[in-house]
């Protein structure tokens, strides 16, 4: 999961709403009020109910709008400290009550919360586009912009003017009042459909739910798991058992289940489920949808959408993100083939008779994995304690690198039991950031694993980092040691690695602080640190047993490391091909024809070589979410392109003598604390000396032929 989930799930349908004014029932008695008096300004839980989130919001949106337009209305000429500086300045009551408001809602929600929040999303976009189509205030901005060159700026100073400058015109404020209208007629219709697509796949995702009254249909279910096909067929009022679907194309049973004709059933509900002709076929609506994001394009001045959505990413060009993925095609689509004939091989053994299909792969991947590897997870987690692996695992590789220290404080409030606070330290021994982790599952928190962050850290407002950890490991039973899977570990750095990049932050600016990057960037600090979770010095000290201390055994942590490489010649493909059709949909112009989805995706996948019979995409284009309803439009690339970059950066360790402290420092100094101060892909290359190589993230996937891998 990534931290903008919550920003993602706002953005979909909405309309534009003036914000309220602000309501009767806000004032000095609301705890957001005033600054909390906490150390850090951390949220005062003790004091927030939950009724107190949407006066102060809707209090601190119109205070932002009414600075703003102050900053619009000021009779003199336009200087950087006269407008920039009041605008990084404003909206500090709305920061202060959305940023817990957006973590309770997802981490420990409730119906007066999930209320409050269906009320408030649609009026947080409509709140930012009020900002942003405001002319006087953008007039302002664009004169300081057009004088940067001889205003003797600092750098950073001139990175927010241009980046803020470039937010505006992003948001069309360059455009005619005509054209603005348009745009505006454009973004409602996008907005509308997009709305729709996700209402429909919704329904089309339960419609497709595999249903069947044969007990033996199911062979290969555990009891717990047929007990749970019977649940969800009860709830759903219907006979037998029911296996409901999950967003991608694999669906996680197909492990499992041995009888072969179940599988292809459901395999084909997943891979069909909106495409049935009914009330809930998505195709009119998404290529309606790719051809208004084209003339949204041409409108803004792009050739395609793709083109207009990239250029504030790190790649910057549709060009250089497709010329990224076609280089990875050749050895992606070589392993996956290399791989299906492993498979093949199990399948001809037991004199299957057939040739693997999609819906063979992962329930023979399984036995492949375990006569390869024979990895054993029971047998791997009385090694990996919670806290053990926070303490001497997470924490030591940081205070290796780093050299930062831990203290846990249980004097700060909580938004829910069993939420930890630690203070961290910098290794001259000031104090540097405070950090919450809050890692088991409860009934009202969403699923997966993120980072958020309670306080930016600001030079300009004095503020030092906030950030917190959450995830859904399963809890254990009372007096029960927490023990998790090598999974879990890795998701415990991996988001511990964006908590990094948050705690790290040192801006003068809150708005280019920290996190607030490229989506093609900022999960490259969170994918670089699960490197040290399987790093020799790191592991050993954390990977002990949680009764004895002793240290996991050297043929089980090999299993471990070996599985790493374990079917991801499939699962870049899959990835790629996902992308590949995000990027072909995005990259059409403005006067293409209305696309046949099904002839659309065939094509486009042949294309690009990656229309292969075992393999298909991830997403198909009429379930594919991510693109229509939510916020990836021509960015589902960016997970691929920030594995380059973490393995990359991996890579520059492993050839300037690994995990030290004078690496460690080297890279915070000049990536984990510059946050979005200057172009990104000019910070990685002074930090690299050179621009990023596929080829490490070649060699740690396993994806080089034997003889080039060395
Ligand atoms: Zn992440």
């Amino acid at each position: 999961m990534n931290i903008f989930m919550l920003a993602a799930m706002f953005a979909v349908g909405l309309t534009m709403l003036p914000a309220d004014t602000p309501t009767a029932n806000f004032g000095p008695s609301n705890p957001f009020y005033s600054p909390s008096t906490l150390p850090f300004q951390a949220p005062p839980f003790d004091k927030i109910k939950d009724t107190d989130y949407q006066p102060a919001i809707e209090a601190g949106m119109a205070e932002q709008l009414k600075e703003m337009q102050a900053i619009a209305d000021n009779p003199q000429p336009p200087t950087f400290e006269n407008t920039l500086i009041p605008m990084e300045k404003s909206g500090q009551l709305l920061d202060r009550a959305t940023a817990p408001f957006f973590l309770v809602t997802g981490a420990d929600t409730n119906p007066t919360l999930q209320k409050a929040r269906a009320a408030i999303a649609p009026k947080i976009a409509a709140h930012s586009d009020a900002i942003r189509l405001n002319d006087k205030l953008f007039q302002r901005v664009k004169a300081i912009y057009n004088q940067r060159q001889s205003l003797k700026l600092d750098p950073e100073s001139l990175r927010l003017v241009e980046v803020e400058y470039d937010k505006f015109v992003h948001a069309g404020a360059n455009l005619s009042e005509a054209d603005k209208t348009q745009l505006k007629k454009l973004n409602e219709q996008i907005a509308t459909l997009s709305n729709d697509f996700s209402t429909k796949l919704l329904e089309a995702t339960k419609e497709g739910a595999y249903v069947t009254t044969e007990k033996g249909a199911l062979a290969g279910f555990s009891d717990a798991r047929l007990a749970a096909a019977a649940e969800a067929a009860k709830e759903r009022k219907v006979e037998g058992y029911l296996i409901p679907l999950q967003n991608t194309t694999q669906q996680p049973d197909l492990v499992s289940l041995t009888n072969r004709s179940t599988r292809e059933a459901l395999f084909n509900n997943s891979w069909n489920r909106a495409e049935r002709g009914d009330a809930n076929d998505t195709r009119d609506t998404i290529a309606r949808i790719a051809q208004l994001r084209a003339q949204k394009a041409k409108l803004l001045g792009y050739p395609n959408f793709a083109a207009w959505k990239l250029v504030d990413q790190m790649a910057k060009t549709p060009e250089a993100a497709l010329k990224f993925m076609d280089e990875l095609v050749p050895p992606a689509t070589a392993k996956a083939a290399s791989e299906a004939q492993d498979i093949q091989g199990v399948i001809d053994a037991q004199k299957g008779g057939f040739k693997v299909q999609p819906w063979d792969w992962d329930f023979y991947a399984e036995q492949v994995r375990k006569a390869k590897y024979d990895l054993d997870e029971e047998q791997v987690k009385p090694y990996f304690e919670l806290n053990n692996v926070l303490q001497n695992g997470v924490f030591y590789a940081a205070n290796l690198l780093y050299g930062i220290t831990f203290k846990e404080r249980t004097d700060i409030p909580v938004y829910a039991q069993g939420v930890r606070v630690f203070e961290v330290f910098n290794a001259d021994g000031s104090s540097l950031a405070l950090f919450y982790c809050d890692y088991f599952k409860r009934d009202n928190k969403q699923g997966g694993a993120w980072m958020y962050s309670f306080v930016t850290q600001s030079k300009l407002m004095g503020l030092k980092p906030v950030v917190g950890n959450v995830a859904n490991f399963a809890a254990p039973a009372a007096g029960e040691p927490a023990l998790i899977t090598s999974d879990d570990v890795k998701t415990m750095f991996h988001e511990f690695g964006h908590a990094l990049h948050g705690m790290f932050a040192n801006s003068e600016y809150p708005s280019l602080s920290g996190t607030a990057t490229a989506r093609d960037f900022v999960e490259f600090p969170s994918q670089f640190n699960e490197h040290w979770a399987t790093h020799p010095s790191v592991f050993q000290h954390y990977a002990r047993h949680n009764k004895t201390g002793a240290p996991m055994p050297a043929d089980l942590a090999a299993k471990i490391k070996n599985a790493e490489t374990f079917n991801k010649g499939y699962d870049m493909t899959e990835l790629l091909a996902a992308a590949q059709l995000d990027m072909q949909w995005h990259d059409l112009s403005a006067t293409a024809p209305l696309q046949n989805p099904d002839t659309f995706e065939t094509d486009a996948l042949h294309k690009t070589h990656l229309f292969i019979r075992y393999v298909p995409p991830r997403y198909r284009s009429s379930y594919f979410s991510h693109i229509w309803g939510t916020g990836y439009a021509a960015g589902y690339y960016a997970y691929l392109w920030t594995q380059m970059l973490d393995d990359d950066a991996y890579q520059w360790f492993v050839e300037h003598g690994g995990l030290t402290r004078a690496n460690g420092d080297r890279f915070r100094q000049m990536v984990l604390s510059r946050g979005n101060t200057e172009d990104l892909a000019k910070m990685y290359e002074a930090w690299r000396g050179a621009p990023p190589s596929i080829q490490p993230m070649l060699k740690f996937r396993g994806l080089l032929p034997p003889s080039a891998s060395k």
